[in-house]
C-alpha cells in the first residue's frame, strides 16, 4: 500500500502516519519525489482499515499496489529512480556503457581490453572473477586476485568495476574492490544472497534468470529493495525458448514492460542474449533503441583464445564501430552517449 502524502505535509505529520503503519505491523519505506513525499507500506494489511490512514492529517491518498512486488513499482515511486556509479548516473537521459572480459584471465588481457573500452566512450569495466560456469571442469575465475586486477585497470582508465557475485560470502571482499555487484542469472532467486544484498554499501544489478517471468524477476529486486539497498537494477540478457539459432532469445518487450511496472533502470545484455559476436551489435543497436538505460557488452583482444564466452566476445574495432552507432542511434530516442572520448581523439582512427 502507498500513501501518497499532500504537497503540504510536514515532516511531524508525516512522521504520525509513519508511526501508525509501524504500530500495525508494517515496514514503511519512505520516496522523496519531486513534487511529492510516498509511504510505501509493506507486511500484512490484512487488519488495516485503509480510511483510518487516509483521513490522518496531511495525507492526499492511499492506493492498494495490487502487484506483488511493491517498492519496486512504479506506483510506490513514479520517477525514475538514477543510480550514480562511478561518472555514470544510471537510468537518466545518457545511455551508460558496461564493457570488457567475460572473465578476468590476466592482468596483461583486463588492462588491453579496459585501454580500449575507455577510448571507446564505456564508462564501467566488467569482468568476472567468481565465475558461475555450467561445468565444474572449466575455469571457475580467478577470485580476489581477479578484482585486484580489475581495480588497477580501471583506476588506470578513469572507469567504474561491475563484477558477479556468487555467494553470500564473497561480498564484502566485493564491495572492497567493486562499484557494482551483478547477480547472475543462475542466482536470481538465490533469495538467501538477495537478502544480504539488501544491507550491501554498493548498488547491484539483477540479471534476469534463464527461465524467470518478469514478475519473478521483480520479486528479487524487491528482495533486494526491502532490505534497505535502493541502487537497484535490472538487466536483461536473454531467455531460454525453444529457439536454438542463438544461445538465448532476448526479449526486447522486457524493455517497455520494465519501465511500465518499474522505476528501476533496466540495462540490455546482449552478449549473452545473442552468444555470438557476429550479432551482438545487432541486438544492442535494438536494445538502445527499444529505451534500456545502458548496455553490457563482452569485449576481448583475443577472443578466440578466451577461457569463457569467446564466441560471444567482440573485438574492440567491433566494439568502437558500434559506439559510433549508438551515438546515432541514441539521440533519435532522445537519450545520449558519452562523447568525451570522441571529443578528445577525433572521430578518425
Ligand atoms: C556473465 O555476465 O558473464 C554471466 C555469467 O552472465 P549470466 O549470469 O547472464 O549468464
Ligand atoms: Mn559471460
Amino acid at each position: 500500500m502507498v500513501v501518497v502524502m499532500g504537497p503540504g505535509a510536514d515532516e511531524a505529520q508525516i512522521e504520525e502516519v509513519a508511526s501508525r503503519l509501524r504500530l500495525m505491523g508494517l515496514s514503511v519505506h519512505r520516496s522523496d519525489g519531486k513534487d511529492r513525499i510516498i509511504l510505501g507500506a509493506v507486511g500484512d494489511l490484512g487488519a488495516l482499515d485503509v480510511e483510518d490512514i487516509r483521513h490522518l492529517p496531511g495525507v492526499q491518498d492511499v492506493v492498494r499496489i495490487s502487484v506483488p512486488y511493491k517498492l519496486v513499482s512504479r506506483t510506490f515511486q513514479p520517477e525514475s529512480t538514477i543510480v550514480t556509479v562511478g561518472k555514470a548516473q544510471i537510468g537518466g537521459k545518457q545511455v551508460a556503457i558496461m564493457a570488457g572480459p567475460c572473465a578476468v584471465e590476466s592482468e596483461e588481457q583486463v588492462e588491453a581490453v579496459a585501454f580500449a573500452v575507455a577510448r571507446s566512450g564505456a564508462f564501467i569495466l566488467r569482468g568476472g572473477a567468481y565465475k558461475p560456469r555450467t561445468s565444474p571442469y572449466t575455469f571457475q575465475g580467478l577470485g580476489e586476485e581477479g578484482l585486484r586486477i580489475l581495480r588497477r585497470c580501471a583506476d588506470r582508465h578513469g572507469l567504474a568495476v561491475i563484477s558477479e557475485v556468487l555467494d553470500t560470502q564473497h561480498i564484502p571482499i566485493l564491495e572492497k574492490w567493486v562499484d557494482v555487484l551483478q547477480v547472475g542469472a543462475r542466482n536470481m532467486q538465490n533469495f538467501a544472497l538477495l537478502r544480504e544484498l539488501g544491507h550491501a554499501r554498493k548498488p547491484v544489478m539483477v540479471k534476469r534468470g534463464l527461465s524467470a517471468t518478469i514478475e519473478e524477476w521483480l520479486l528479487s529486486a524487491e528482495y533486494i529493495l526491502s532490505g534497505g539497498n535502493n541502487d537497484v537494477m535490472l538487466c536483461e540478457r536473454g531467455i531460454r525458448t525453444f529457439e536454438t539459432a542463438t544461445r538465448n532469445t532476448f526479449d526486447f518487450s522486457a524493455i517497455p514492460v520494465v519501465k511500465k511496472l518499474s522505476h528501476l533502470p533496466i540495462i540490455a545484455d546482449p552478449s549473452h542474449g545473442a552468444g555470438r559476436r557476429d550479432m551482438v551489435a545487432q541486438l544492442a543497436r535494438a536494445a538502445v533503441a527499444a529505451g534500456a538505460d545502458g548496455l553490457i557488452i563482452e569485449v576481448h583482444t583475443d577472443p578466440d583464445h578466451a577461457l569463457s564466452d569467446g564466441a560471444q566476445s567482440m573485438f574492440p574495432s567491433q566494439f568502437d564501430r558500434l559506439m559510433a552507432e549508438l551515438r546515432i542511434i541514441a539521440p533519435a530516442i532522445g537519450r545520449s552517449i558519452c562523447l568525451e572520448p570522441v571529443a578528445k581523439r577525433g572521430w578518425a582512427r
